[in-house]
């Protein structure tokens, strides 16, 4: 717990959605002041209902690709739907998330001198030729294809980013994310993890895309949290992005045939077409993030996994147990 006297004011944008969530409430218990601002497009006020009650804690139905005007400290700028069906459902609206959000955030924190952290993606990579990602890797994303408007849309925000702090002394920080999950998804987010573990506990076969042969490396949503703080408590500005990630790479058919030991579940998988320009393999070169943060994650796939299992077994009469595959309807 930080002394009182650290206690800042903290904007989190995006702050009811699955990262939002938790890092509102690891900065809430922290003392700090924090005002989450969320349209709720995919994220939900259930998520923050248990920090309402305390004294610290604001929250602000807004859409950020409209100016905001509050005084604040720091900004986390968090708001954007991250799953690819969800991103995928209004991609003009995705693109003025990325876009015109963080001008309205970088304005709000020119006018502030607040510190901000982006939260960018390993989306920015696109369908990388390079692997593991280092950070001066341009990526290799396709302009006009259907993932874009989130791909292009990060990449413009990050642009932003350091031209807001070229030309302006900006204080920003840019935290390229990669997949991470936890308790708090959405049994609809239409995410691989939440996917296979609401499948695994309906005893659905496991929806595989393409030959499973796919890759991604999967951090659990604790380790990425203190990324984040760690990134924004820096006392020297860093250069550029920073990846946030677990470096573990697993391929989906392996991560599917895993959810389902977990879970003890007596599930199949079924192969289903893979997405367009689904990128075939991603996994975070996290040497920048140790040396500047002393950051690794800590949490393996097996402890995480089960961690997300059990939070979607307690919320099992919650929902229907049916996810958002490709193809099907929101
Ligand atoms: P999420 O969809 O659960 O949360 C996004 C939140 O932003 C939601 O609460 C949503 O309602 C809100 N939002 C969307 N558009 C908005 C707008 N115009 N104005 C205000 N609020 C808006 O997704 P998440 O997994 O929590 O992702 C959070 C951030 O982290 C996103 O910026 C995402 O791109 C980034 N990220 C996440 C991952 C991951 O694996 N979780 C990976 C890479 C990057
Ligand atoms: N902005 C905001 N809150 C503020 C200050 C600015 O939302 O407290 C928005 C405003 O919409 C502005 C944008 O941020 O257009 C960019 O601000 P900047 O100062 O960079 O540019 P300008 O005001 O000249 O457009
Ligand atoms: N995927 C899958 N089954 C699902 C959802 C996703 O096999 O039900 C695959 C998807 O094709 C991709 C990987 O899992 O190769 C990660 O997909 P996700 O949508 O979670 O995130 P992405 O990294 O593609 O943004």
């Amino acid at each position: 717990m930080e002394k009182e006297s650290n206690s800042k004011r903290i904007l989190v944008t995006g702050g009811a959605g699955f990262l939002g969530s938790h890092l509102c409430e690891r900065l809430v218990a922290q003392g700090h002041d924090v005002l989450c601002v969320d349209n709720f497009y995919t994220g939900s006020k259930r998520n923050v209902a248990h920090l309402l009650d305390n004294a610290n804690f604001e929250i602000m139905r807004h859409d950020i690709t409209f100016p905001l005007y509050v005084e604040v400290d720091e900004i986390y700028n968090l708001a954007c739907p991250a799953s690819p069906i969800h991103y995928q459902r209004d991609p003009v609206q995705t693109t003025k998330t990325s876009v015109h959000g963080a001008i309205n955030m970088l304005g709000l924190a020119k006018r502030l001198h607040a510190k901000l952290l982006q939260a960018s993606t390993s989306e920015v990579y696109g369908d990388a030729r390079r692997h593991p990602q280092t950070e001066d890797y341009w990526g290799h994303v396709n302009p006009v294809g259907l993932r874009a408007c989130y791909d292009e849309g990060k990449r413009c925000a990050e642009t932003l980013c350091m031209d807001y702090r070229r030309q302006h002394g900006l204080n920003v920080r840019i935290a390229r994310i990669f997949n991470t999950y936890g308790p708090r998804m959405r049994p609809h987010d239409g995410r691989v993890i939440s996917n296979f573990v609401t499948q695994a506990l309906a005893g659905d076969a496991l929806s595989v895309y393409g030959d499973g042969s796919h890759t991604r490396c999967f951090c659990f949503v604790d380790d990425l949290v203190e990324g984040l703080v760690r990134l924004m408590a820096l006392d020297v500005v860093p250069d550029g992005p920073v990846n946030l990630g677990n470096p573990e790479e697993i391929s989906m058919l392996d991560a599917a045939r895993r959810v389902i030991a977990l879970a003890q579940s007596d599930s199949g998988v079924v192969f289903m077409p893979l997405p367009v320009d689904d990128p075939c393999r991603r996994c975070p070169s996290i040497d920048r993030a140790r040396a500047l943060l002393g950051w690794v994650p800590c949490t393996g796939l097996d402890d995480g996994l089960s961690a997300t299992i059990g939070y979607f077994r307690r919320l099992g009469e919650r929902f229907d147990g049916d996810c958002l595959r490709v193809g099907v309807a929101l």
